[in-house]
């Protein structure tokens, strides 16, 4: 590893941090933090620091349980728009019982879970995110609007991109921070831009996304504008993604998606691999797309995969397989969005490509254009994505493949969404009133 807690301890004090900030997510993604001070280092270096375990839950407090956070030391990192005396700095933890087993309710150990599986078969999975996310104003009291601050499109430059400022800000200061921006633009709707960094090994690809999104919306809002990565914020535009490409090395570095001899220069584990996914496509969804707002995203129109189904050309398949990448390919799934909790995400897309690998599926043929753009309102629900929160929901309790990645979590996980479906489904929303009222 990177770091030994000598190392730590040397750098808080030769850069002056004075605050040490212990990460970790909750089920649903949300990054929660414990400030200690230097003077506490030591102790949260011998995994000292206590929390309450039920604040991991994301929706309800079961009874109070202690828990450790144990600092993962490698993910230490300075934020840079903090002040530069007396500094801030965060780790990334691991939460533990008192008896020193790690729990299992903790998103990070997921994922872990399914990356040493992947190790026993010889493998180190790799993926990297392509965001995507809104700049939106904000009213008087603070509060987020819809109110975009551009009106560019795709690839525009400035004066028209305002956000352009905005988005040099965020790729310096994530530069700074270690991370490897292969490009950043704006995206097709107003207000919207997109950045992507490079792959790395899945455990720092996660803990890269949480880091990335609290950086964009820190930058975010010094420029007076609210960052979301909510997937669908305006209707009748594109919504916001997070296609993410994934990638698969054997012990030796090679990539194994690659066959120099196939047609697509894929190997026999790249095509189980997609077999996997596609075979889990919809019992992933519950995972990768967790809101009821990321359905709306999921309809045609907007470039994003509605069908399940894989393809080379870039017409919104749910799987995408660029042809350009040569000795190192990667399968891109075009499905997940910002709002998913990165480690349960990663955790479910590993575990489907495995099992693609383990009992040998062969992916359907690839699909035609014209059957990838064909419309939503198909009742052939075999071959069309889960329209709503809810159908995910039923798609994984019937998965057991997805369920045992997702382990303990898995109960907590579908009680929560099923307390935010129940939540939606019975409110009257403005759509149904202007529908309905005068017709009936
Ligand atoms: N915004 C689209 C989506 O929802 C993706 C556009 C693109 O291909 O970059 O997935
Ligand atoms: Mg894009
Ligand atoms: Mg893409």
């Amino acid at each position: 590893s990177k770091y030994t807690k000598d190392d730590i301890i040397r750098i808080v004090s030769e850069e002056d941090v004075k605050f040490i900030r212990l990460q970790f997510v909750d089920i649903l993604g949300t990054l929660k933090n414990v400030a200690i001070t230097d003077e506490q280092l030591e102790r949260a270096l011998n995994d000292e620091i206590l929390i309450d375990g039920s604040s991991i839950e994301g929706f309800a407090r079961m009874e109070e349980s202690d828990m450790y956070l144990r600092p993962d030391l490698d993910t230490f990192e300075i934020f840079p728009w903090r002040p530069h005396q007396g500094k801030v700095a965060r780790m990334i933890c691991d939460i533990y019982h008192l008896d020193g087993k790690p729990f299992q309710g903790d998103p990070r150990y997921v994922l872990k879970k399914v990356i040493s599986e992947a190790a026993d078969m010889g493998y180190n999975f790799n993926m990297g995110p392509e965001f995507e996310f809104f700049l939106f104003h904000m009213d008087e009291n603070g509060e987020p609007t819809t109110i975009t601050h551009d009106n560019a499109g795709y690839f525009d430059l400035g004066p028209i991109d305002l956000g352009e400022n905005v988005r040099r800000d965020i790729v310096l200061t994530l530069e700074e921070m270690g991370f490897d921006i292969q490009t950043s633009h704006h995206e097709v709707a107003p207000g919207q831009h997109e950045i992507d960094f490079k792959y790395s090994d899945a455990l720092t690809s996660a803990d890269n996304i949480v880091t990335f999104k609290l950086v964009v919306k820190v930058i975010a809002r010094k420029h007076g504008l609210h960052a979301t990565f909510m997937p669908k914020p305006i209707e009748g535009v594109s919504g916001s993604g997070m296609h993410s490409n994934l990638l698969m090395y054997d012990r030796q570095g090679n990539n194994i998606f690659y066959d120099p001899d196939d047609e697509l220069q894929l190997s026999k584990e790249a095509y189980y691999f997609i077999g996997g996914l596609l075979r889990h496509a919809k019992a992933l969804t519950a995972v990768t797309n967790p809101t009821v707002n990321s359905y709306k995203r999921l309809v045609s129109g907007f470039e994003a995969p509605v069908r399940i189904g894989w393809s080379t050309i870039n017409a919104s398949p749910f799987i995408r397989v660029p042809s350009v990448r040569k000795k190192d390919p990667i399968i891109e799934l075009r499905s997940p969005d910002p709002s998913c909790n990165p480690y349960l995400a990663i955790a479910a897309m590993l575990k489907a490509g495995l099992d693609g690998i383990k009992r040998k599926i062969d992916p359907p043929k690839m699909m035609e254009k014209k059957e990838l753009k064909s419309a939503l309102h198909t009742l052939d629900v075999e071959s069309v994505i889960p329209s709503s929160l809810k159908e995910a929901l039923i798609e994984l309790s019937k998965d057991e493949v997805i369920k045992e990645a997702l382990g303990d979590v898995y109960r907590r996980y579908t009680k929560a969404k099923s307390m935010e479906w129940d939540e939606y489904i019975s409110v009257v929303h403005p759509w149904e009133v202007k529908k309905y009222i005068a017709r009936y």
